[in-house]
């Protein structure tokens, strides 16, 4: 990074700790040194086996190894394996959020190790995370693509590469809140492109696209249908957080 465009990027972080001083994402009081209180956490449904060994949809009791939920029964995923750390619902939403669209990283650290775990089965011949683009006009309003810093904390610390150039996104979506199943499915549909100088350096590899939230699969399944199009191996996904219960969907 030069000199300008790292005074500007302190510049840019004094002013947001100026304006949004690091508070609480649930109470508002400022933040521990940690950032986010541990009793926080207590609240947080963390996602674990018993699972669809395709989505991830948690089970209630252990049916035993690769059974598939209903959904992937019908039809399985682009991607292999989706994971993610703890349910999205109303605890954890604000947390989600704050880090989405507020630029909180106070609770980075805990995401990064709570997300390693729910990522550990999938590390293994994994040759590169892909943080999900967002379009340059999303980007330049937003400013920072929350996939990005999520993916590059996961690669710190679990030894592992990130892809930031690998797939782009050629199509400025609407928003997928307030969408249904079918809905956001039509809403990605051709948003993603392998880019023409990383074509082969896709084929045959194994990678985990990285993104914040799975609410319906939709928008990983495009970047995962993109991405074995081109050739990939294997393609899974892990995310913060994951709706479970449909009627919680994030607006
Ligand atoms: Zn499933």
């Amino acid at each position: 990074m030069n000199r300008v465009k790292r005074i500007s990027a302190a510049g840019f972080s004094f002013f947001l700790d100026t304006v949004f001083p690091p508070r609480s994402l649930i109470t508002g009081d400022v933040a521990s040194a940690h950032g986010i209180e541990a009793e926080l956490w207590a609240h947080l449904s963390f996602l674990d086996a018993p699972c669809c060994v395709a989505c991830g949809f948690p089970f209630d009791y252990d049916m035993g190894l690769d059974v598939l939920c209903g959904r992937c029964e019908i039809k399985r995923p682009a991607y292999d394996r989706a994971r993610a750390a703890f349910k999205y619902d109303n605890d954890s939403r604000k947390l989600v959020l704050a880090f989405k669209h507020g630029g909180r990283q106070e609770g980075l650290a805990v995401f990064t190790k709570h997300v390693s775990r729910a990522g550990r089965a999938l590390f293994a011949g994994c040759e590169g995370l892909i943080p999900i683009p967002l379009h340059p006009s999303r980007l330049r309003a937003r400013r920072y693509n929350q996939s990005l810093i999520l993916a590059r904390a996961i690669a710190k610390a679990n030894d592992l590469e990130v892809l930031p150039d690998i797939v782009q996104r050629v199509k400025a979506t609407a928003s997928q809140g307030g969408k249904s199943y079918s809905g956001r499915k039509r809403n990605v549909a051709g948003a993603f492109a392998v880019r023409a100088s990383a074509s082969q350096a896709v084929k045959g590899r194994n990678f985990i696209l990285i993104d914040d939230v799975y609410t319906t699969g939709a928008t990983l399944n495009a970047c995962a249908k993109t991405l074995k199009r081109a050739g990939a191996a294997r393609v899974d996904a892990l995310t913060l957080s994951r709706v479970v219960n449909p009627q919680s969907v994030p607006t």
